[in-house]
């Protein structure tokens, strides 16, 4: 009888544990062993800031309840992989010990990208990313675990053997000034930039909030539904700072005190939060003879394999195919789920394919709700066939309606301010409908019916949908 197979995960993310809970489903005996370097348990990353705002306690973010690695057999390692010999199948971790597997999974996620500032190492600067920068931050706004919750166990051997890890704690300035924050700046106009800046507004102080490019998020967002946002930010205290860069961090006794920008600004600082992206967390595989992409994404076939025979990858740290064949890493949640489902599936040899489908995607810019879905762009449009419409709503509700689209078809939404189903927007445009017919049936995607008056569309830019919805031909 041949042994069961040994299965290995690097990641107990919700990649990692996704692809754990699916191989055994499927595998009763097989041995399947969950390596983590951040945490004991699965968590959300995505409810990070509702923890640092004291709104939840961190037990709170664990989808699955705490004995699941007991139930489902799964043995937890918790340690630092910091090698891989593809060659002879073997994990290495922190402290020489070696795991052997007949299939791994690398599903070790993203870590921040580095300040690439003087001053960076200063303590008080950081970033929000892992469950160390959770509790970093929280003993710097609040002096502690916001919830009294536990603070993240810590393991004496991971703090002194890895300087470079991303889930190392840090000094805390705080302590050693022996007052809390009272004056922040967060770095970097993007989703975990503004979360930031909003859970500082809540532990009460007026961060300013430094942006490199001309409005917040211009990735996503174009420039009136920046403004607006920019508008909301000042109007709940954020001083916030457009097209101005940094040009580093000043401090005095190893403790920041400021951060000057690149025209010569300084803001008083205590604390800086640097929340300029996240790259694949791919650093310790150099040299295991896999294939990455410029960004540290590890390179995937369909099938989520890599390069070296029974390794797989997926999550944030997998550049996987797009749609127009090139590799591409994916930073999100339900992608992640969606990669490690496939992943174990793979993993036991079922011929699967990831494929994304339309791309969405939804989240709270301060108090103002933002959905996307489909194709957007958020500058001039990409070619000759493609337009936008937008609708402007600013009596009782303030929101911004714009749709995509190109010839006589809408691509793509892109909504702020109200709650849309994302699902009921992607069905119009797999449809392939034209921009009249889904103005009209709009209502049906609304998710705040019962306090929200409809989304009344005027003459005007009816008339225009319709305009839209036959372009002229030829
Ligand atoms: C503050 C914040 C807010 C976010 N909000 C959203 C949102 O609203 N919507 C959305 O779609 N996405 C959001 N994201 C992104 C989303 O959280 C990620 O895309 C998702 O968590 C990726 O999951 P993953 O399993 O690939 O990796 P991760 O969740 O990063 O897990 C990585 C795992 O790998 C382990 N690991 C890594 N390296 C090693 C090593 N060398 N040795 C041992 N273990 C290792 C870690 O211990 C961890 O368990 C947010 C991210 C952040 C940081």
């Amino acid at each position: 009888m041949t042994p069961p197979l040994h299965f290995v995960i690097v990641g107990n993310g919700v990649a990692g544990m996704e692809a754990a809970v699916a191989l055994r489903a499927r595998e009763p005996q097989a041995k399947i062993t969950v390596v983590s370097e951040e945490s004991d348990h699965f968590f959300s990353r995505t409810a990070l800031m509702y923890v640092l705002a004291g709104q939840l306690r961190h037990q709170d973010t664990e989808p699955l309840e705490r004995d699941a690695y007991a139930r489902l057999s799964l043995e937890r390692v918790r340690a630092r992989a910091v090698g891989l010999d593809s060659a002879g199948r073997r994990l290495r971790l922190s402290g020489g010990q070696e795991l052997p597997y007949d299939r791994l999974l690398l599903a070790c996620g993203s870590r921040p990208r580095p300040a690439p500032w003087p001053g960076a190492e200063l303590a008080g600067v950081g970033h929000f990313v892992t469950l160390q920068d959770l509790a970093w931050l929280e003993a710097e706004l609040h002096g502690g675990p916001s919830r009294g919750g536990p603070p993240p166990r810590p393991d004496a051997h991971l703090e002194r053997s890895a300087p470079d890890s991303p889930y190392q704690p840090r000094p805390v300035a705080a302590r050693r000034r022996g007052h809390l924050a009272r004056q922040a700046v967060v770095v970097g106009g993007g989703l975990i930039g503004i979360e930031v800046v909003e859970v500082m507004l809540a532990a009460g102080l007026r961060p300013h909030f430094v942006i490199r490019e001309d409005w917040f998020w211009p990735m996503a967002i174009d420039a009136a539904e920046g403004a607006w946002i920019t508008q909301r930010l000042a109007g709940h205290g954020v001083r916030v700072h457009l097209g101005r860069g940094v040009a580093a961090m000043e401090g005095q006794d190893g403790l920041v005190t400021g951060l000057r920008t690149d025209d010569g600004a300084l803001l008083p600082a205590d604390v800086v939060v640097v929340a300029i992206g996240v790259v694949p967390n791919t650093g310790w595989l150099a040299g295991a003879g896999l294939d990455l992409d410029p960004s540290g994404g590890v390179r995937v076939g369909p099938d989520l394999s890599t390069s070296a025979p029974g390794v797989f990858a997926a999550g944030d740290c997998a550049a996987v195919p797009g749609a127009d064949g090139r590799p591409r890493v994916e930073q999100l949640w339900y992608t992640a789920r969606d990669q490690g489902r496939i992943a174990a599936r793979a993993m036991l040899g079922d011929p699967v394919r990831y494929e994304r489908g339309l791309p969405y995607n939804s989240a709270k810019l301060m108090d103002i709700e933002y959905t996307t879905v489909g194709e957007v762009w958020t500058g001039p449009a990409p070619d000759a066939a493609a337009w936008e419409w937008t609708l402007v709503e600013e009596g009782r509700v303030r929101s911004s309606t714009r749709i995509c689209g190109r010839g006589d078809q809408v691509v793509g939404f892109n909504l702020l301010g109200r709650r849309w189903d994302h699902s009921v927007l992607a069905r119009f445009i797999e449809e392939r409908r034209d921009l009249s017919w889904v103005v009209q049936r709009l209502p049906q995607a609304a998710f705040d019916t019962e306090l929200v008056p409809p989304l009344r569309v005027p003459a005007d830019r009816l008339a225009a949908a319709r305009a839209l919805a036959r372009p002229p031909q030829g």
